[in-house]
């Protein structure tokens, strides 16, 4: 029984570190589209050689390059008991490639993390981060406006100001919808309440996986 696992989720909804989490509990890799390219340009690959090309030159990995690093990646033996999807697919097109992808390797599971809007404008605006040694600041030292680490400055992250979360949540909706969608249809989607605690987050991924593959 593989655990073929796609997680969706807004910025600020703790996706990257649930998907970490997730993989190792199932003992299955985390496959994150930014490792993914990293990994396919230092291993040399040819596939790497073009996204090395595209990077070069400043431009967005085109539908097609993703989807065949992505293939490449599936292809590797670490991935063949299942995989933790984290960052694809973006697009419909992605969506039907990995439909392709998987076919005889077992059902896919589409996980969405869901956080009310309000939340995640709480969430991502109250991100300070250090200006001296650049940590992140936990709620308790945000609350003291002081670096937990160094004592240093606490200061908005650059890319939190409100009009660009507000953006990022757009873009993510908008992106996002037609992916839903294209799941809803074939019930392949579970839907797991994110406005919990981290831990909370993470029984509920765990319960929604297992319940998945019955
Ligand atoms: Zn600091």
């Amino acid at each position: 029984m593989a655990l073929n696992i796609v997680l969706i989720g807004p910025p600020g909804a703790g996706k990257g570190t649930q998907a970490e989490r997730l993989a190792a509990r199932l003992r299955v890799p985390r496959i994150s589209t930014g490792d993914v390219l990293r990994e396919a340009v230092a291993l040399g690959t040819p596939l790497g050689g073009l996204v090395r090309a595209v990077m070069a030159r400043g431009e967005l990995v085109s539908d097609d390059l993703m989807i065949e690093v992505v293939r490449e990646r599936l292809e590797r033996p670490d991935a063949a008991a299942g995989f933790v999807l984290d960052g694809f697919p973006r697009t419909v097109r992605q969506a039907e490639a990995l439909d392709g992808m998987v076919a005889g390797r077992g059902p896919l599971t589409v996980v969405e993390i869901a956080v009310p809007e309000p939340e995640l404008l709480r969430r991502l605006g109250a991100r300070q981060v250090c200006r001296a040694c650049g940590a992140n600041a936990a709620p308790e030292a945000a609350a003291a406006g002081r670096c937990g680490r160094c004592d240093g400055e606490l200061v908005q992250r650059a890319d939190d100001d409100a009009g660009v979360v507000r953006e990022r949540l757009q873009v993510y909706a908008r992106d996002t919808r037609p992916l839903v969608q294209h799941y809803r249809g074939r019930s392949l989607l579970r839907e797991v309440d994110g406005n919990a605690a981290p831990d909370d987050v993470f029984a509920g991924l765990v319960r929604a996986v297992t319940e998945a593959g019955r």
